[in-house]
C-alpha cells in the first residue's frame, strides 16, 4: 500500500502520529496524575473498540500512520490485546506503540509480541520500593521491574518514561542505571502543569542533565529519533540504551510537536494545554451511512490538524485552559 503523505499544519509540521487513550480508568492513584479515587466516565460514554478502529481508519487516510495506545492505564480495559491486534494489522498502519505503568505488563507480554508491538513505554519514577508506593497510591515495584525486565530480554524496544520531581533526584542516577545494565531508553520528562502536575515541585531537564553528566562524563546529545515526540536524546560508551530528555516546560518541545490526541470519550485535542477539540463520539454515534461519518471524520481531523496552535501556554498558566487531568488525556 502507498504511504500517504501527513498533512503539515499551518506552522509547517508533519502530523502523523495520534494519541489514543482506551480509558481513564487506573489500577495506580499517582500523585501528578490521578491521586484521588475519582469519577470514571461511565461506559457508555467511551467510545467502543470499534469506533476507535473508525477514526483510526479516517486518520490513516490524512498520513496519521502512528499510533500511541494509552490511559489511564491502557491494560485494565478489557480486550485492550485484541483491539491493538486489529490496528496494528489494518492497512497502511507504521507503527502501534504502548505506554502502561507496567503493573499488568508481564502477564500481557507474550499477546503484545504476537501482535508485533513496536515499542513500550514504562512509566516509573523511581527505584526506591517505599518511595514508588507512595508516589503510586500503592503500586509494587517489583512487579514494575520484572515487566520491564521481561520486555528488555524478549527485544521488544522499550523506554523508560520518568518524570522529573524534586523528591525522587536522589533517584536520578539509579534510573538512567537502567540505560546501562538493560538495552532500554530512559526519558526524564518536565512534570507539566495539567492536572495535578501543579501540585508539586518539579526539576527542569537541564538540570537533571547536570547531575547525569556527574556520573557520565561524556554524555552527549545525538541526533537519532528514537520514539515518536520530542525528546532529545544523549549517549555514553557506557550505556546500552539512551538517556532522553522532554523539556515539556523549559526548551522549544512545541516546535517539531506532530500529534493529535483522542480521549476515551472521544474527543479530538489538537494541543494538550487547550480544552480545544472536536467532539468525535458524536459524529460517530451520530446515525450517518458509515462512508459519510468515514468523510466527516477525515474533515474533522483535517481541521484538528490545521487548528494545531504554535505552542503550549505552560509559561503563562492562567491561559491553560485544559481542565481534564492526565488520566483522562492520555498523557
Ligand atoms: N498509565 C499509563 C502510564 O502511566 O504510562 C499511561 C497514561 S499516563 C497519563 C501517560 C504518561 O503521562 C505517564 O508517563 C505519566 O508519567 C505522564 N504524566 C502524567 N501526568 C503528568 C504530568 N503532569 N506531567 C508530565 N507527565 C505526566
Ligand atoms: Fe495511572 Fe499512568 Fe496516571 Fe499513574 S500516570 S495514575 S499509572 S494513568
Amino acid at each position: 500500500m502507498m504511504k500517504v503523505k501527513a498533512m503539515k499544519d499551518k506552522w509547517g509540521r508533519d502530523i502523523d502520529y495520534l494519541r489514543l487513550s482506551l480509558t481513564d480508568r487506573c489500577n495506580l492513584r499517582c500523585r501528578y496524575c490521578m491521586p484521588e479515587a475519582v469519577d470514571s466516565v461511565g461506559h457508555d460514554a467511551v467510545l467502543r473498540y470499534e469506533e476507535i478502529l473508525t477514526v483510526c481508519r479516517a486518520a490513516l487516510a490524512l498520513g496519521i500512520d502512528r499510533f500511541k495506545i494509552t490511559g489511564g492505564e491502557p491494560l485494565v480495559r478489557k480486550g485492550a490485546l485484541s483491539f491493538m491486534a486489529v490496528l496494528k494489522a489494518l492497512p497502511g498502519i507504521r507503527s502501534v506503540t504502548l505506554t502502561t505503568n507496567g503493573i499488568l505488563l508481564k502477564k500481557a507480554l507474550p499477546d503484545l509480541i504476537r501482535l508485533g508491538v513496536d515499542g513500550i513505554n514504562i512509566s516509573l519514577d523511581t527505584l526506591d520500593a517505599g518511595q514508588y508506593a507512595a508516589l503510586t497510591g500503592g503500586g509494587s515495584l517489583h512487579t514494575v521491574v520484572q515487566a520491564l525486565e521481561a520486555a528488555a530480554a524478549e527485544n521488544v524496544n522499550v523506554k523508560v518514561n520518568a518524570v522529573l520531581l524534586k523528591e525522587t533526584v536522589p533517584q536520578l542516577l539509579a534510573l538512567a542505571r537502567l540505560a546501562q545494565d538493560l538495552p532500554v531508553d530512559v526519558r526524564f520528562i518536565e512534570l507539566m502543569p495539567i492536572g495535578y502536575g501543579t501540585s508539586l515541585p518539579g526539576l527542569s531537564a537541564d538540570e537533571a542533565l547536570v547531575r547525569l553528566k556527574g556520573a557520565y562524563p561524556d554524555l552527549k546529545e545525538t541526533a537519532e529519533r528514537r520514539g515518536n515526540g520530542p525528546a532529545s536524546y544523549y549517549a555514553s560508551a557506557v550505556l546500552q540504551g539512551r538517556i532522553g530528555f522532554i523539556a515539556a516546560n523549559t526548551h522549544a518541545f512545541c516546535r517539531t510537536c506532530n500529534r493529535l490526541r483522542l480521549t476515551s470519550t472521544g474527543f479530538l485535542k489538537p494541543c494538550l494545554c487547550y480544552d480545544d477539540g472536536v467532539d468525535l463520539r458524536a459524529l460517530l454515534r451520530s446515525g450517518r451511512p458509515d462512508t459519510e461519518i468515514q468523510a466527516l471524520l477525515q474533515q474533522a481531523l483535517a481541521e484538528a490538524i490545521e487548528d494545531k496552535p504554535a505552542k503550549h501556554c505552560f509559561a503563562e498558566r492562567k491561559e491553560i485552559s485544559e481542565h481534564k487531568t492526565m488520566n483522562q488525556i492520555g498523557g
